[in-house]
């Protein structure tokens, strides 16, 4: 090759890398901006009676709201998606007076036979029927023939399915059921079973009432028919209990082992008791939502449902196992730390979704850290990292954890940046805070916002309030903020100083949506007489430092724990 044609060549080669560069640069992902939805009413309690034709797929149901309006209004809305409404009533007194209401592009439009104010408490009963495609599911039992499972499943406003009801994240309230089932089947749900009344038919209601406020998704019933077993109550007062398709309560006993102590742990760590009526967990056949954390009765594939001799045959190693005993600790710790962040705080909207999912994701480490130890946290935290780093490697789009643009609602569930990075975020967090007051924090958030809904500066605040720390930096760069930084990190020894010159660039690209990123680094250096650590602040594109250092190092490392969300680039000699 001549010189001429070696030039060309070389230029070639950096257009295409070039070109390669603008083709695969990140972006940050779009889509059409959702604002927190605006409601007209605050729902207090929310009652639902209904029976089922299992054939037909069908319910039959009354339900009773109780509201206050949140300005003075005579018509207002319900969702309702192919609901067919019988009659609405409004409930006074001793007294019922039928209400006109319309019914279109699955909204319920109710008028009162009145205009009423925010100083009106009022009861209204919706009768009505569905055959519901979503939210409520019915499957075959295919060891009993004829028989049925049915679950619901609430996430994206399904409920509206087979509830006439606000179907958004942003209004709580308690909740109760009346369902009218036959023999053989039991029915599940949230709060405490107030009672199972016998019907002359055989037939039997299974009263469930939950006095604590939560969202409408969190509302479930499951049916079927179920063996419970009972754990070792938490603190020795709250009840604890698994549910099984019929045969299977050894295997139940055996996946769930560890609720007790998890509940106690979460309790403890968050200085937070757990506050609802009992802690239920459901293994379902053919559960296809994996695993829900409904408020006081989770969900669970029954594939977590294992004898403690069964072969491990669970597919590949993947987040949830790091254990020489099988265990489904990873997703039964993350339903029930949602019992805290998600059930106790929601999410405002979906737009801050992390909140419930990035918290409850980190709760799982803390489990895993708890109970399996440090290297099981860190190697957990550390497959977390490379399943976030591939996506954005593979994807080449970036997204802020707290961010109303989604096309849909699946984009803000993205789990490498919701749940993956999301908790890696909380743990950088706690590094930065340090361990006591990273969970007192998180504790006076609790407290704070207890049963009600939130955004990410409500935690943001509840930090600076609690331990006085301003972090509108942190919160810019990682929760409205996406993406994450390269460092490119090098370094001199100056013998005759005895001081070791360490530079470190941020190399990622700077587009919408990512910038430079401020944050505390460790700087581990080790030499003959052992290893010190220092701690540096790196802010700019380029940043140095002159480290101390009386001998030339033998190894110098950056950030050696793990404990930030970044891509290092550090050459080693093989000495090194
Ligand atoms: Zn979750």
């Amino acid at each position: 090759m001549n010189k001429i044609n070696s030039s060309k060549w070389l230029i070639a080669t950096i257009f295409f890398l070039c070109l390669v560069n603008v083709l695969f640069a990140q972006s940050l992902l779009l889509g059409q901006y959702h604002q927190i939805r605006e409601r007209s009413i605050d729902i207090l309690h929310y009652k639902a009676e209904f029976s089922f034709d299992f054939h037909e797929k069908q319910i039959a149901g009354k339900a009773t709201l109780i509201f206050v309006p949140l300005s003075k209004l005579q018509t207002f809305s319900l969702d309702a998606i192919r609901l067919k409404i019988a009659e609405v009533n409004l409930a006074q007194k001793s007294m019922t007076q039928p209400l006109a209401f319309n019914y279109h592009d699955w909204i319920l439009e109710i008028t009162l036979d009145q205009a009423y104010s925010p100083n009106d408490t009022l009861m209204i009963t919706i009768d009505y029927s569905a055959q519901p495609n979503a939210g409520l599911y019915f499957l075959k039992d295919y060891n009993h023939e004829g028989q049925y499972y049915i679950y619901s499943y609430g996430e994206g406003g399904l409920h509206a399915n087979w509830l006439p009801i606000y179907n958004d994240v942003n209004d709580k309230f308690s909740t109760e059921m009346e369902v009218t089932v036959p023999q053989p089947y039991r029915v599940i749900s949230n709060g405490k079973l107030v009672g199972v009344e016998q019907k002359s038919n055989g037939n039997q209601t299974f009263h469930w009432k939950q006095d604590l406020p939560h969202s409408n998704y969190l509302l479930a019933i499951y049916v079927g028919e179920f063996e419970k077993g009972n754990l070792q109550p938490a603190f020795g007062e709250i009840p604890l209990s698994y549910w099984v398709p019929k045969g299977r309560l050894k295997e139940g006993a055996f996946a769930f082992r560890n609720t007790t102590k998890m509940v106690e742990f979460f309790s403890s760590k968050f200085n937070y008791k757990y506050p609802w009526d009992k802690y239920d967990q459901v293994a379902f056949p053919d559960y296809a939502i994996g695993a829900m954390e409904h408020t006081s009765v989770s969900g669970h594939r029954e594939s977590v449902l294992r004898d403690e001799s069964a072969p491990d045959n669970f597919g590949p190693p993947d987040f949830n196992r790091y254990c020489h005993v099988w265990s489904a600790d990873g997703l039964i710790s993350h339903e029930l730390a949602h019992h805290w962040f998600g059930n106790n705080l929601t999410c405002r909207s979906l737009s801050y979704i992390w909140l419930n999912e990035s918290f409850a994701t980190y709760c799982n480490m803390l489990w895993d850290e708890e109970w399996l130890g440090k290297d099981a946290f860190d190697l957990v935290r550390r497959e977390a990292l490379d399943r976030y780093l591939n996506y954005v490697a593979k994807n080449h789009t970036i997204r802020p954890l707290e961010y109303a643009y989604y096309e849909t609602p699946s984009d803000a569930y993205i789990i490498e940046i919701t749940y993956f990075k999301g908790a890696l975020i909380l743990h950088t967090l706690r590094n930065i805070l340090g361990d006591e007051d990273f969970f007192r924090a998180m504790s006076y958030f609790l407290h704070k916002h207890e049963f009600s809904s939130v955004i990410s500066s409500d935690f943001k605040i509840a930090i600076e309030e609690v331990i006085g720390k301003n972090l509108d930096w942190f919160f810019d760069d990682w929760i409205y903020g996406a993406g994450h930084p390269i460092f490119e990190v090098s370094y001199n020894y100056l013998a005759n100083k005895k001081l070791i010159d360490l530079t470190v660039k941020q190399i990622q690209p700077v587009i919408e949506g990512q910038d430079l990123f401020t944050l505390p680094a460790e700087i581990t250096i080790a030499t003959s007489k052992g290893t010190k650590t220092e701690n540096i602040w790196v802010k700019n594109k380029v940043d140095q430092f002159l480290l101390k250092c009386d001998e030339p190092p033998l190894m110098v490392s950056f950030d050696d724990e793990g404990a930030l969300v970044s891509e290092i680039r550090f050459d080693k000699s093989d000495k090194e």
